[in-house]
């Protein structure tokens, strides 16, 4: 049996509301809602392989900076950020660093790298 799944387009300010039906082998067979060609394509791929950014903190040693930024360079698929959050959670990070240094490069076997957001300085 057909399903209906909506996605937001975050492709531009007008966020439209992008309708997807779905068939019963999971393939999408009709788009609806968007203003344009992106909005199908990007509902399309947030409905079979959603991926984010993941943002945290790691903590430091050696800095007055309790914590660092951090961030992947690229997406990652979204069932994995919770692993990923939780891998973070024992990274120690000593000074110098600058913004944008890998912090851990293939984070997760994914080739996406963990990279710094900030400057961190030593005591
Ligand atoms: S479908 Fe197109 S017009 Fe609508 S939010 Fe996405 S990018 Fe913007």
């Amino acid at each position: 049996m057909a399903k209906e799944v909506n996605v937001t387009c975050v492709g531009c300010p007008l966020a439209c509301t992008v309708k997807l039906s779905i068939d019963e082998n999971d393939e999408v067979i009709e788009v609806a809602g968007n203003r344009c060609k992106q909005g199908k394509e990007y509902a399309i791929e947030e409905y079979k392989n959603p991926v984010r950014v993941l943002t945290a903190t790691v903590l430091t040693e050696g800095s007055e900076q309790p914590l660092l930024p951090v961030r992947t360079d690229t997406p990652l698929p979204r069932a994995r950020l919770q692993e990923g959050m939780s891998q973070l959670a024992g990274v120690k990070v000593k000074p110098p660093v600058k913004s944008h240094d890998v912090i851990i490069s293939n984070f997760l076997d994914t080739g996406a790298n963990i990279v710094a957001t900030t400057d961190l300085l030593s005591r």
